[in-house]
């Protein structure tokens, strides 16, 4: 009978281990500063890269653990590090695992390399899909892609905004409408190859957290890329565009993929994030209320503060198993009959939400500065509810999976 545990295997251990001394030993010392400066840290990244923490190779290993608790361990411990100098260590992930996904084996041989770089050249590469009219709402995008097939060209046009390292990637990846008629159905994804002209930095936002990390937008203006540029190939874009056209036809199916496999496979790593987050508020709370005395004993005398410890503990404890609960169903091939995805990003975004504010309570005055981390983590938790799809819209796919219904 197959054994079952709850415990990280040895070499899961060790490799958690690793990253935590880097993000303890690098990450953490370097925080304050690349959040005031509101720049990627590149040295930081170098550093990654030369250990070997920045690369294709690292987050391919632990993308097939066969437990599936690699991402979200490497991640927990990435962004306990630092949530804003972390997401410009794993931003580029999100373009490769765009290209993993959908490209064809040469494309993802030919690009994903690109997209690190190498530890004395290292390269950033970008996901570009929000757009100023299309957040939530991806069917509103408007970023056309046209086909010119004299040259064997795509021709992309339009403006794209939010993306993490938009306008200073090597490489960009950007989802772009093919077929208006088809809402999100008639949308493909495009490798946008460096130095490609008509490609442009729009504003660089000025955030609330997460300021290490660079988001900007991204202006495309009649920009060519070859025919091999668009993912997965001509061949099968136009199978997929042709069937869901004949399902548009016969009436479409409405609630049916409320939870898709490739989103619920990809929350609960954002998950991990806020998991991250929460863990090290807690612990900077915890420490600060064994040692502040006031009324001539540690605050942490009164149940008051001992017992919104112990809530905030068995909150990211709980956040913790919902993402590794989904992790696992992902890699074991279970489908997410219940959105189990999106609840795990759901819960664990709130709880680094609520137990970083709670930690900010418990430093008192301390807490409001920036002499302590506890004010910039909080700032940086609000990032959870907010990209990888709203907590409101992890509620309307939870809710429409659940009962079938076309809840708005
Ligand atoms: C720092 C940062 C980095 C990002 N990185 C990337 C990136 O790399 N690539 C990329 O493509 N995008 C990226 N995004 C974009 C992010 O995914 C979007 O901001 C997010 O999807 C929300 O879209 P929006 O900002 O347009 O908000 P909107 O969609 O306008 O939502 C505004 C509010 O309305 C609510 N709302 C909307 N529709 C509904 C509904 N049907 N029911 C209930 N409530 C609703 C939302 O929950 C939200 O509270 C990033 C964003 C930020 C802030």
């Amino acid at each position: 009978m197959a054994e079952f545990t709850m415990e990280l295997n040895d070499e899961q251990r060790e490799v958690r281990d690793w990253i935590h001394g880097f993000a303890a030993d690098v990450m953490r010392p370097a925080a304050a500063e690349w959040d005031e400066r509101e720049e990627t840290p590149w040295p930081v990244i170098q550093e990654a890269a030369k250990i070997g923490l920045y690369s294709l190779d690292f987050y391919a290993q632990q993308f097939f653990d066969p437990t599936g608790l690699g991402i979200p361990m490497a991640m927990e411990e990435l962004f306990w590090g630092d949530a804003g100098i972390a997401l410009s260590i794993v931003g580029t992930g999100l373009a490769a695992v765009g290209v993993l996904a959908n490209g064809t084996e040469e494309q993802i041989g030919t690009w994903v390399p690109q997209m690190y770089g190498d530890a004395d050249d290292v390269k950033v590469a970008a996901f570009c899909s929000s757009e100023p009219d299309a957040g939530s709402d991806v069917a509103s995008m408007r970023t056309r892609a046209v086909y010119d097939e004299a040259k064997d060209e795509w021709v992309l046009n339009g403006t794209k905004t939010w993306a993490t390292n938009g306008g200073i990637a090597n490489v960009h990846v950007v989802v772009a409408v093919v077929d208006p008629e088809l809402g999100s159905k008639g949308h493909a994804s495009f490798i946008v190859p460096p130095n490609t002209p008509g490609l442009s930095q729009g504003q660089k936002f000025k955030k609330h957290g997460i300021r290490a990390s660079h988001t900007a937008e991204v202006v495309l203006e009649n920009v060519r890329v070859p025919g091999h540029c668009l993912l997965g190939g001509k061949e099968k874009l136009d199978e997929r565009l042709a069937r869901a056209r004949e399902k548009a036809k016969a009436g479409g199916e409405r609630v049916k993929n409320a939870a898709m496999a490739t989103f619920e496979a990809s929350r609960p790593a954002v998950g991990a994030m806020a998991v991250g987050t929460a863990r090290a508020a807690y612990e900077e709370a915890l420490e600060y209320a064994r040692t502040r005395e006031q009324f001539g004993r540690p605050i942490i005398d009164n149940q008051g503060v001992a017992f919104q410890l112990a809530d905030m503990r068995t909150q990211i404890d709980a956040a913790r198993l919902l993402v590794w609960r989904a992790s696992w169903m992902a890699v074991a091939g279970k489908p997410f009959t219940s959105a189990e995805g999106s609840m795990s990003k759901l819960f664990a975004s709130e709880v680094a939400k609520k137990v970083t504010a709670q930690a900010v309570q418990i430093l008192g005055g301390n807490g409001f500065t920036r002499e302590y981390p506890v004010e910039r983590m909080h700032r940086d938790a609000a990032i959870y509810t907010i990209f990888e799809g709203t907590s409101e819209i992890q509620r309307l796919v939870i809710a429409r999976t659940l009962s079938g219904m076309p809840i708005r």
